[in-house]
């Protein structure tokens, strides 16, 4: 699931009900202290401090100001040597604004994203784009190259981000209280050989409306074997997934989600931060992979609810904010009250979890629910990331070649 688009079997929801809106808000998790002075509030899987962490480093570029349609003036960006860029867009006068780069030229004149032309380019990602770009809620992550075969990153590159309605996705025009300014942020990336093998730091976070909230194992059978399916997809990018923490809270059912405002996942997060052991991995290294029970998702614009079977926030996402939304989000229940935990097969968590890693990692439906494609040439209909992975026997045959050039990419990726 992202944005306006639906993932899974549709037929298993319902479209319901406003009644229960401002109920759910969510309490804080905190740490619950044991009996040892320090909180254990999740279960170490390995030794985080031997771990090796190269780590990029977020330098501010500018804080241009915005014209009347809420669209920045023209940064300009060195990339040095990097063969990708990665930035980060966000309001510093507003942590819940919704921004998106608008434009993006390399020195050869070649447009890599275009401003949005069409209305369906105001969507939850620009259609017509070259390459593609989301709107970012409470700020936004984008990795470019993300098509393959990829354009050459030049030494220079020219981009202007825009902020948008968060209610309609559609160009914020001036109004009292708008911000006036966006802050563009580049990861310079540590010196690293990004030739060899690639590790993603999870954290799983699993919450009472999960069918493994009762599970006190150290690492549930189903998930270590969704895990080891995964890391099997992966291994031909030279890839694979590292879970470092169990994390058991009783916070965040029902997660209650708008397309404009993830308030919800920001708390969430937020309560993550407030539990970090020292000499671990920092949080801005470590994806969560939430085990939630009731989602529920309301589109403002169109004024759907649904219950989408998984979530992320932003495509890609991944990469901490000051406050922002991220994360990966599978539902563990309907919304019904009292509603009974699906119980899954470790065949069917992998495929949920991949599918919605891919999104983290920079990947787009292969085939959405409207039959706009991705921007890959080496998939189809029949991948992981069809708007429907239900549609695809088991986890298929896995992630493109193009579909992990994309990752590779991103930058949550640790290099060994
Ligand atoms: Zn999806």
């Amino acid at each position: 699931m992202f944005g306006l688009s639906s993932d899974g079997d549709g037929t298993k929801w319902t479209v319901w009900n406003w009644l229960l809106l401002g109920v759910a808000l969510l309490t804080s998790a905190g740490c619950s202290p044991s009996s040892s002075e320090r909180p254990m509030c999740y279960q170490s899987l390995v030794t985080e401090s031997a771990l090796s962490a190269g780590s990029g480093v977020w330098q501010t570029i500018a804080e241009p100001l915005l014209d009347a349609e809420g669209v920045s003036e023209e940064v300009q960006l060195s990339t040095g040597s990097s063969d990708s860029v990665v930035l980060r867009v966000s309001a510093p006068q507003d942590a819940k604004a919704c921004v998106q780069l608008h434009s993006v030229s390399d020195e050869n004149g070649v447009a890599w994203v275009t401003p949005p032309t069409l209305i369906a380019d105001y969507g939850s990602y620009c259609q017509s784009c070259p390459q593609r770009v989301s709107v970012g809620v409470g700020g936004g992550v984008y990795v470019l190259p993300s098509i393959d075969p990829a354009p050459t990153v030049t030494g220079t590159m020219r981009v202007r981000a825009a902020l948008r309605d968060c209610a309609t996705f559609l160009p914020y025009r001036s109004a009292a209280g708008r911000p006036d300014r966006l802050r563009i942020e580049q990861l310079v990336p540590p010196a690293v050989n990004r030739t060899s093998r690639g590790e993603i730091w999870i954290e799983f976070v699993i919450l009472p409306g999960s069918f493994l909230s009762g599970d006190e194992s150290a690492f549930p059978t189903p998930l270590r074997e969704a895990v080891d399916q995964i890391n099997t997809i992966l291994s031909p990018g030279s890839l694979a997934m590292t879970p470092l923490r169990i994390r058991r809270t009783a916070s965040a059912d029902p997660l209650e989600l708008k397309s404009g405002d993830l308030s919800a996942i920001a708390s969430l997060v937020d309560s993550l931060k407030s539990c970090q052991h020292n000499g671990e991995r920092p949080r801005s290294q470590v994806l969560p992979i939430v085990l939630a029970g009731c989602i529920r998702n309301q589109s403002q614009s169109l004024m759907i609810t649904s219950e989408p079977e998984g979530y992320v926030a932003h495509i890609p996402d991944g990469v901490i904010t000051e406050q922002g939304p991220y994360g990966v989000y599978l539902s563990g229940r309907t919304c019904r009250e009292n509603s009974t935990p699906f119980v899954l097969t470790s065949g069917e968590l992998a495929k949920r979890i991949a599918h919605e890693l891919g999104h983290a990692l920079g990947l787009y439906h292969t085939v959405e629910s409207d039959g706009t494609t991705d921007q890959l040439a080496d998939t189809s209909s029949d991948n992981l990331m069809n708007f429907r992975p239900s549609v695809v026997a088991g986890l298929g045959s896995g992630f493109t070649t193009n579909q992990l050039a994309v990752m590779r990419r991103h930058p949550l990726i640790r290099w060994q």
